[in-house]
């Protein structure tokens, strides 16, 4: 069987590899899901996978086998399977459990380990392949009317985290009713959040480099968000135009935003933070004016990444609740296709050139 594979550590090592057939008897005790990868995403962990600066391969092996965002069928159930059925069409987690008390309740995105497994990203084989078999514990049934998009619910994952862990956090103010909220950033991340904020009814300013008019911005305006150009419009006069912010969601790799967002969150505001910035660089703050609006004004941040399987079904109601409300939306995410395993180079190129690309992902197989 085909894989997509690359020598973590050594830059440019994108290749095809050959992997065994998985069987159902690979899952203990009857459990064994089989599932036929239809389609899988990459994003930026993809690409600095490749570039050696992330991932690591499973024991035994001198390769690892990329791709965390996919979406299948199932194509055979062990005996012991009762959640899922031959046919369903599927999304699997990618974390997989430590040994940290988290670890243990199924909250395994919340690990406290030093080593975390992630499949496809670190120490356990990905989904560019042709098929895997797993556990139903990390195997999400997604409904028919969303296939066409249920490639888009693990990046949709992380961004419910991030959401419904800041509205966990807010139940420290016992009311709290979220008006507006903005966006840092209108990448794929940045989109996804905007519209799992406006799912919930929150007027969303989405903040980007670019002046508009471009095509994330329409994108916005389609869901009922706001696009403002950080060239044209600060965040500070941003906030005060359009504000105050009860949230915040980062999503644009910059650390420096990070900060800028903090000083402009309103009071008893909520900031998420996703961006996973590896880059190691230093720049001033006004810290004594940060940390003071955020005594003075009740404020809390949390950083969030990974998803368990809770977050995957919160993504799935946000997903069908797009495509009902704005039929058709969700698609023009799908920008870059590529088709077939055997077309490696393409997606790596798109990946790393197509700054446009809202998603570039493979068609592994039809159905
Ligand atoms: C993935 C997450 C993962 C993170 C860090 C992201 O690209 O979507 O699932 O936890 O990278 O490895
Ligand atoms: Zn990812």
């Amino acid at each position: 069987m085909k894989a997509i594979a690359v020598y973590p550590g050594k830059a440019g090592s994108i290749h095809l590899a050959e992997l065994p057939m998985p069987t159902l008897d690979d899952v203990p005790n009857g459990r064994g899901v089989l599932v036929k990868v239809l389609r899988v995403g990459v994003d930026g962990t993809d690409k600095e996978i490749n570039a050696a600066e992330y991932g690591a391969a499973p024991p035994g092996y001198d390769f690892l086998v990329t791709g965390h965002e996919c979406f299948g069928r199932v194509a055979d159930v062990g005996p012991n399977v009762t959640e899922l059925k031959k046919g369903d069409y599927v999304v699997p987690t990618v974390r997989r459990p430590g040994g940290s008390f988290y670890d243990q309740i199924g909250q395994y995105d919340m690990t406290t380990d030093e080593t975390y497994y992630e499949r496809g990203i670190n120490l356990r084989h990905g989904y560019l392949t042709e098929y895997f078999a797993d556990d139903p514990e990390y195997i999400v049934k997604v409904p028919q009317g969303l296939k066409h998009v249920g490639v888009l619910l693990e990046p949709t994952s992380v961004i419910e985290k991030g959401i419904l862990q800041a509205y966990e956090a807010q139940r420290r103010l016992k009311i709290w009713r979220p008006k507006r909220a903005a966006v840092m950033g209108a990448g794929t991340v940045g989109l996804l959040a905007a519209l799992s904020l406006r799912m919930r009814g929150l007027e969303v300013t989405s903040f980007g480099r670019k002046t508009a008019p471009y095509r994330n911005a329409d994108l916005l305006a389609e869901i009922g968000a706001r696009y403002v150009s950080t060239t044209e419009t600060s965040l500070k006069d941003g906030a005060a135009k359009y504000g105050p912010f009860d949230l915040i969601f980062e999503a644009t790799g910059s650390a420096s935003v990070v900060f800028d967002a903090m000083e402009h969150l309103g009071k008893n505001g909520v900031l998420i933070l996703s961006s996973v910035t590896g880059g190691g660089r230093d720049f001033s703050v006004p810290a004594d004016k940060i940390n003071l609006g955020f005594v003075l004004g009740n404020k809390v941040t949390v950083g969030t990444v990974n998803a368990n399987r809770e977050y995957f079904e919160a993504g799935v109601y946000d997903l069908s609740r797009a495509e009902l409300e704005y039929p058709g939306f969700l698609s023009k995410f799908l920008t870059h296709p590529v088709n077939g395993l055997d077309n490696y180079k393409e997606m790596m190129r798109l990946l790393t050139e197509e700054k446009t690309a809202i998603k570039v992902f493979v068609n592994v197989a039809s159905e």
